[in-house]
């Protein structure tokens, strides 16, 4: 009987996208495809980031239209 041969749990995470056990070769992720699809996103996030932010207060709100009650007075 030999009980030193035990097998040690392997301390890795999950996958972030996926779940799945990540592959050391792949980690944090389970494999290439996963991963990539990771860098994708990240490339993806970078570029939906405008370079310079909409300023709301650059454009004035729209002056309500006057005059309206005006047209009231001409009635027959
Ligand atoms: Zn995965």
């Amino acid at each position: 009987m030999d009980g030193s041969a035990e097998p040690k749990p392997v301390r890795t995470r999950p996958c972030p996208r996926c779940g799945r056990p990540s592959v050391w070769r792949y980690r944090p992720f389970c494999s290439s495809a996963c991963r990539d699809r990771d860098f994708l996103d990240w490339l993806d996030e970078r570029h939906a980031v405008p370079a310079v932010e909409d300023d709301p207060e650059l454009e004035p709100p729209e002056p309500a239209p006057s005059g309206a009650e005006a047209e009231d007075r001409s009635r027959p």
